[in-house]
């Protein structure tokens, strides 16, 4: 019998993925419901389209898991498919990588075995982690991340690093990048589950990034496509929050299918900011700025894993019985962005084949 912890992205597929091979299985969800962060994502899953690029884009990432994931990709997504999962884009219309879109509650029904909710997964015997980091940890966060102020959370309230505390306890090893995380610029307005993606302001590549006290600190040109580095440079600015200011060219460029007016519009009123309201003299061109808010998805570092998804200690030997799928597992997008839920359904049928031989 293999223990699963976490019922999100890698924990159902490794969960199916066990039945499939005929071990026996018990899946255990900290939550009141399957899914995790999977659930309220957009769930694209894909791969840089080439193989360099994944490598320039995430350098500090470990080679042998990166090109795992990548080469595994497409397989992986097609024994999704081959499960019934419901596609709603064929391509991820981003020409800089290749998988699918997904609809995230039918991904669930296809690979949703028996799953016992409200219930810590962590278990002694051979034992799957994919409790989705520790983004939701305020603890963990401040330890390793160092935000300048507490990061809002954009994903399930439940990965609060259970598999990583489990894990080093056993004498597990961490990556680098702890420090590291993906995530969003919100606006800083409420805003709750149904709205992180609607919400997202993906348009730091347009505007002039400006601090609450005047400091222009990340140039449009440095933003990268993701986004992701101006939202970690913004988690260390006073109060975690900066000002997107866009003059009228800004206004009319596009993002995908939203113009930056549209997102802008979007945005609640009271994180619309008219220039001269601003804290600083805004540039003369200035037509609106937004307050933005870091907000935490889910962490980058986490624990050192080999190519069979198996925990390592620092001297590279494996933690006996114990694997890591998902962001549990650290080390894969360090220094960059790759898709999360490539990492955990790859390493989700990694870690089930592997833990399925020591049963059968
Ligand atoms: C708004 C949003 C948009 C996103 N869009 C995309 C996208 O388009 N493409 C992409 O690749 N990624 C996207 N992501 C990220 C993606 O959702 C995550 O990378 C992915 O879900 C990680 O899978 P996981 O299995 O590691 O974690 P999760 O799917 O979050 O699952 C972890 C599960 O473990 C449970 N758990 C925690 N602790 C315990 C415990 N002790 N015992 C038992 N269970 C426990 C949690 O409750 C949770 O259900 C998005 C995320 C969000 C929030």
């Amino acid at each position: 019998m293999v223990n699963v912890a976490g019922a999100g992205m890698a924990g159902l597929v490794a969960s199916a993925r066990l039945r499939e091979l005929g071990a026996g299985v018990a899946v255990r969800e900290k939550g009141t419901r399957a899914g995790g962060s999977m659930l309220l994502s957009s769930c694209v899953v894909w791969r840089h389209r080439d193989f360099d690029d994944f490598r320039a884009e995430c350098p500090g990432g470990d080679e042998r898991l990166q090109r795992l994931i990548w080469e595994r990709l497409d397989e992986a997504i097609a024994w999704l498919v081959a499960r019934g999962a419901p596609v709603v884009w064929e391509e991820t219309g981003n020409p800089r990588t290749v998988g699918k879109r997904f609809e995230p509650r039918g991904l669930v029904a296809a690979l949703a075995g028996e799953v016992e909710l409200g219930a810590d997964g962590r278990r002694d015997g051979p034992l799957i982690l994919a409790t989705g980091g520790f983004s939701a940890s305020t603890e963990l966060v401040a330890r390793f991340i160092s935000p300048a102020e507490r990061l809002r959370l954009r994903a399930n309230p439940w990965s609060e690093g259970d598999g990583l505390q489990f894990a080093l306890e056993r004498g597990a090893a961490l990556t680098d990048g702890m420090e590291e995380f993906y995530g969003r610029n919100m606006p800083d307005a409420p805003w709750d589950e149904a709205e992180f993606v609607s919400l997202s302001q993906l348009y730091g590549q347009f505007a002039r990034v400006f601090d609450e006290d005047g400091i222009e600190f990340f140039a449009a040109a440095d933003v990268s496509w993701s986004e992701t580095n101006v939202v970690q440079a913004t988690a260390h600015r006073r109060e975690a929050k900066a000002y997107y200011l866009l003059d009228e060219a800004a206004l009319r460029q596009r993002v995908r299918e939203r113009t930056v007016a549209d997102m802008v519009e979007s945005a609640p009123p009271e994180a619309r900011v008219p220039p001269g309201e601003l804290p600083f003299a805004a540039p003369a061109d200035t037509v609106v700025a937004v307050r933005v808010a870091a907000s935490i998805t889910h962490t980058i570092g986490g624990l050192r894993v080999d190519e069979r998804a198996r925990v390592l200690r620092a001297d590279g030997s494996p933690v006996d019985g114990l694997w890591a799928a998902g962001v549990d597992a650290g080390g894969v997008a360090t220094g960059g962005y790759a898709s999360g839920l490539a990492q955990a359904l790859v390493l989700g049928l990694v870690a089930a084949e592997d833990a399925a031989r020591t049963v059968i």
